[in-house]
């Protein structure tokens, strides 16, 4: 391919609004154009490496079985309404709108996932034991109405996702979910591996997706929303919903105070009474009043600790928790919002680990504009449930003692045991070898192809741009042509050219009348991992340069040498290159 006929619009001006390294280049290497918030078009240079992905991701889930189908992006909202997601997913899910009342637009919606729509086609379809299992997937556009869309392309409103879904008659032995599930997660990592990803996984919380195991594949970068949490010793790795804290060992210190009612007018927040009373937010426990199955649940946790709703209702042993609206908060506590605290509160209370080495500590009286202080866990009230219900924090240890550390990252890929909740919602059953009917067991699989190109970003780039992983740059070799008016310089790389695309190697001439700084620093922000230059100055001693882009080493060999060269060093490349998971 020759630059002149292609379309790279580099450009020098950094947009302000882009503040990660991957949104930066992508944008300086005409890779993507933003259209509007949360959506971009993929200019030619971004759509090969995209395809290129999309490849190695469609060839490992065909190995692992999966069969491939496209599926429509517009779906009639009763399917979601069915499975209880209308509500679940919010504002995420995107309407049509428009028409009102029972026009076909207010009644569809645009897929931002699509477990409701395989789901009733396998339940169309498969209705015996013998049909299954079966996995089928497919590489499709999603729409998420994402409040807030960032970092180029790592958040949009809309991508392209890998979504894969499988379909089992039991969990475990030959041919059930579990079975899939691990097939799944080794095309994961086979996947990560071979685009040069350094990627982690971790357990995860299976969130209003519903289902009891899930894993996602993270790649740790500043540039991510989400945090890894890690065991200093290796032993333990979880995102930071799901990481579990050892108890705090030391009890804070303490005169054992007694009870002491203080009155502290307006001040409900825990910043607002900790200023009050002259206390750290640490001093203070916070009492949170939920809803679980019907009756309402208590929370403590210190004032600078965050509950994890999650721990929560595994600790409660419910299906889930949601916060207590004013009127409920009133009923439980006698008291307005605010005022909360666990001495002669009569209601199931749960206390997070930390909050039982607490002395004289301040929380709300049950009574408007009052705190207590002095209050002393165990003394002044009874601890009748003890769990691990908070997030993990700075200076936290893993349950074996090890430190925890926190790695900022964006999660590339998710992959989940669903269980029944979508065959019995939308009645996708099968019958077994008796007759009898059961609903099928599911897993789901999803990978986001974009963020695979902008995580490889993060991961590979240097002050000049971009460093592609050969496996997924968009030309394996740049070849800048100096001096293009020099026959002798033109013929040869137009040679060369040839030669390496016969050879079957993708290779861009920058065939620009331009200076070669000019073109270096082009090469080097587009990020193609090797560089050939052509120049009268290297012809006069017989030799063409290599060059490397991420090690900036430097081969001359002569120019019927190069070809072959080149071609092992892609091959090589394209071996050495693929990762391990980081532990
Ligand atoms: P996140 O926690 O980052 O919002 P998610 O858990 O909502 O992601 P899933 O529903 O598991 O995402 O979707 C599967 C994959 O799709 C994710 O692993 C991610 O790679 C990708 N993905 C999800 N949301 C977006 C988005 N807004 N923009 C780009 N890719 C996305
Ligand atoms: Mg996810």
């Amino acid at each position: 391919m020759k630059w002149t006929r292609f379309f790279i619009p580099t450009t020098k001006e950094t947009p302000t609004d882009a503040k990660v390294p991957s949104h930066q280049l992508m944008i300086r290497a005409g890779i993507i154009r933003q259209v509007v918030a949360g959506a971009y078009s993929y200019l030619p240079l971004g759509f090969r490496t995209l395809r290129k992905a999309e490849a190695i991701v469609r060839e490992e889930m065909n190995k692992a079985g999966a069969i491939e189908l496209h599926m429509a992006a517009m779906h009639p909202v009763e399917l979601w309404e069915q499975t209880g997601r209308v509500a679940a997913m919010g504002d995420v899910l995107l309407r049509l709108g428009g028409g009102g009342g029972d026009d076909w637009r207010s009644r569809t919606v645009l897929g931002p996932t699509h477990e409701e729509i395989i789901t009733e086609i396998v339940r169309a379809y498969i209705t015996s034991y013998k049909q299954l299992p079966v996995t089928l997937y497919q590489i499709q556009t999603k729409f998420r109405g994402e409040a807030r869309p960032k970092s180029g392309v790592l958040r949009t409103r809309e991508f392209l996702m890998k979504d894969a879904y499988s379909f089992h008659t039991c969990k475990e032995g030959s041919g059930g979910l579990d079975e899939t599930y691990q097939r799944m997660y080794d095309a994961y990592c086979a996947i990560f591996s071979r685009c040069g990803l350094p990627y982690t996984v971790v357990e995860a919380e299976s969130g209003p997706i519903g289902g009891d195991a899930s894993h996602e594949f993270m790649v740790p970068t500043d540039a991510g929303e989400d945090y890894l949490v890690q065991a200093e010793d290796g032993s333990y790795a979880a995102n930071l919903e799901r990481a579990e804290v050892a108890p705090l060992e030391d009890p804070q210190d303490g005169t054992n105070a007694p009870l002491k009612e203080v009155h502290t007018p307006n001040s409900s927040t825990i910043e607002e009474v900790s200023a009050f009373l002259g206390c750290k937010p640490s001093d203070l426990i916070k009492t949170i009043i939920y809803e679980a199955d019907g009756k309402p649940l208590v929370a403590l946790v210190r004032g600078n600790h965050e509950v994890n709703e999650g721990k929560l209702a595994r600790a409660a042993q419910v299906s889930s928790v949601t916060a207590a609206d004013p009127p409920l908060i009133e009923k439980v506590t006698g008291a307005d919002v605010g005022f909360a605290g666990p001495v002669g509160l009569n209601a199931r209370i749960i206390a997070d680990q930390a909050v039982t080495v607490m002395n004289d500590a301040v929380t709300g009286a049950n009574k408007t504009d009052y705190h207590i202080t002095g209050v002393n866990p165990g003394r002044d009230f009874e601890f009748k449930e003890i769990a691990d219900i908070r997030n993990a924090v700075e200076g936290d240890r893993a349950p074996n003692g090890s430190p925890l550390i926190f790695k900022k990252c964006i999660e590339v890929g998710h992959v989940f045991k669903l269980g029944t909740k979508y065959s019995d919602a939308l009645g996708a059953n099968f019958l077994d070898e008796g007759g009898k009917s059961h609903p099928m067991i599911m897993g789901c699989y999803g990978i986001g192809v974009n963020r695979i190109m902008a995580g490889a970003i993060e991961a590979w780039h240097d002050d000049n741009g971009i460093s592609w992983p050969m496996a997924i740059a968009p030309f394996h070799v740049v070849i800048c042509a100096l001096d293009m008016r020099d026959q002798t310089v033109t013929e040869l790389a137009g040679k060369l050219h040839d030669d390496l695309e016969a050879a079957g190697v993708e290779v861009l001439l920058d065939d620009r009348d331009a200076r070669p700084g000019f073109k270096f620093k082009d090469a080097e922000l587009i990020g193609i991992p090797i560089r050939i230059t052509v120049g009268k100055k290297g012809l006069a001693d017989g030799v063409v340069e290599i060059q490397t882009r991420r090690t900036k080493e430097v081969q001359k060999v002569k120019p019927e040498k190069a070809v072959m060269l080149i071609r092992d060093m892609v091959a090589t490349a394209l071996q050495t290159e693929r990762t391990e998971p980081i532990t």
